[in-house]
């Protein structure tokens, strides 16, 4: 039945929910044999890396229940407003010397304001003239903005929907799920390259992240980040307990096989989920795509450390 699924993956009619639900329960390894296979087809050795900046931390209007710089939480978050922008052009040369491709520039907050919005185009432009490709995650946007960021030379559009459509009121009151989908439809409208993925371990089921993966596929977005949570003191999701690595697997596993032309990045909480011995083995699972350095409020891994096991793991498949 597994291997009947990888062929309907990789054929034009794909697989349907029904299909995933049934890889929820069935055996992991074979699972991850593959969808490993899928990613070789699609992506070959391919391993994209990319590293992000916060560019503005903290004092977030909005409530998520698992972000620690939502000013509804009480965390130990930094608080501070948009960086200066020599900061941004010193973090993208170093990255620029690893060899790292994707740089994107993060703010906190529903949408930026005039000013914030005009450092971010600069950001975008320094990002370019560093030689990596500058991508952005500041929030929902009009079709208008996306379009001044995409002159600016934007190569992708970061914006998750964070989890399914049935268990976002769960999750966040202070705006709607349309305001998310929207902003996501205005970006591949305007063919932006869009990245769109969201946060596991909230305390959605199976099916919501079967129902999640079913949205990003008809929004067609070429890229799906996979975040898994990390509990933070003083927010509403600190006594959740994170995802197992087996656990992390099946959904990677399964997510390339719903969505297999899509990139899929390992993000934020693999240094919580994955011991640091396995945490390049996030790669075994279909996954095409690491985010290195630290995530948005917490520590992730040495950035050298992953790209030495990303080259073990291309000259070892
Ligand atoms: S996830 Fe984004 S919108 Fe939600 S509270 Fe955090 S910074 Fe604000």
């Amino acid at each position: 039945m597994i291997k009947k699924l990888f062929e309907k993956s990789i054929s034009d009619s794909g697989i349907s929910s029904d299909d995933a639900a049934f890889l929820v329960n069935a055996d992991l390894y074979e699972i991850l044999e593959y969808s490993h296979k899928i990613k070789k087809i699609k992506f070959q050795n391919n391993v994209s890396t990319c590293a992000i900046i916060n560019a503005r931390s903290g004092l977030c209007s909005e409530d998520c229940t698992f972000c620690a710089q939502s000013s509804h939480h009480k965390t130990q978050a930094p608080v501070y407003d948009f960086i200066d922008l020599d900061r941004i052009r010193k973090a993208s040369k170093e990255l620029r010397k690893l060899n790292v491709e994707r740089f994107s520039v993060v703010t906190s907050g529903i949408t930026p304001t005039e000013s914030e919005f005009e450092l971010i185009i600069k950001a975008i432009k320094i990002i370019k003239d560093e030689g990596l490709l500058p991508d952005a995650s500041v929030g929902c946007m009009t079709r208008d903005k996306l379009i001044k960021l995409k002159d600016a030379g934007l190569s992708a559009y970061h914006h998750n929907l964070e989890t399914s459509r049935s268990f976002f009121p769960n999750i966040c009151t202070t705006h709607s799920y349309d305001d998310d989908i929207n902003t996501v439809k205005n970006a591949v409208d305007i063919g932006l390259y869009v990245c769109c993925g969201g946060i596991f371990g909230l305390g959605e089921s199976w099916e919501q992240r079967i129902e999640l993966a079913q949205t990003l596929k008809e929004l067609k977005v070429q890229s799906v980040p996979v975040n898994f949570l990390n509990p933070i003191k003083g927010t509403p999701l600190e006594n959740n307990v994170p995802v197992s690595e087996e656990e992390a697997l099946r959904l990677l596993a399964i997510y390339r096989f719903m969505l297999p032309e899509a990139a899929i990045r390992v993000c934020g909480g693999r240094t919580t989920v994955f011991d640091e011995g396995s945490r390049i083995d996030v790669l075994s699972s279909g996954a095409s795509g690491i985010m290195v350095g630290d995530y948005l409020t917490t520590k992730g891994g040495s950035v050298e450390e992953d790209l030495k096991n990303i080259t073990k793991y291309k000259e070892a498949k």
